[in-house]
């Protein structure tokens, strides 16, 4: 999965009808869209998808955020895929997040952040696992 990386455009960007746009960067960046759903987490699965934050402070928050609103997540095929995606969004603040970033451009708040981009090839790997059974992948 070295060329696979796993994005949800998050409840604020489709609140703020901002999918066509985001999804439009990610598309010219160069990243194959693999696999592609409009859905809603309910608690219990943010829950287990942000297992890794569960003794972080904003963790309610985040949950609560998560499930807010529908979300639409996606699979993405790029050479050097995970590493070249958490620089097409940029820092997790979007203050400290560089120009020409989706975060930079698009995200109003650390916690409010417009898109979720996976960390490790390893992580990769489990999220699109979560969200995608292997006929949802083209
Ligand atoms: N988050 C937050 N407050 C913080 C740090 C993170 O609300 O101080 C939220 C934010 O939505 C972020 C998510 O928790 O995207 C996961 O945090 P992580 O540190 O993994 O950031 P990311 O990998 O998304 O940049
Ligand atoms: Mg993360």
């Amino acid at each position: 999965m070295s060329n696979t990386t796993f994005t949800m455009l998050k409840p604020d960007t489709i609140r703020n009808q901002n999918t066509g746009a985001i999804l439009d960067m990610i598309i010219k960046s160069g990243f194959k869209i693999k696999a592609m759903k409009f859905t809603k987490m309910s608690i219990d699965q943010a829950s287990i998808f942000y297992s890794i934050h569960k003794e972080r402070p904003f963790f309610n928050d985040l949950i609560n955020y998560m499930t807010s609103g529908p979300i639409v997540a996606a699979i993405l095929e790029k050479d050097n895929a995970v590493d070249d995606f958490r620089k097409l969004i940029g820092s997790t603040n979007p203050e400290e997040a560089a120009e020409g970033t989706i975060r930079r451009l698009f995200a109003k708040s650390i916690s409010e952040n417009a898109v979720h981009g996976s960390d490790s090839d390893e992580n990769a790997k489990i999220e699109c696992d979560f969200h995608f059974s292997d006929q949802e992948i083209f």
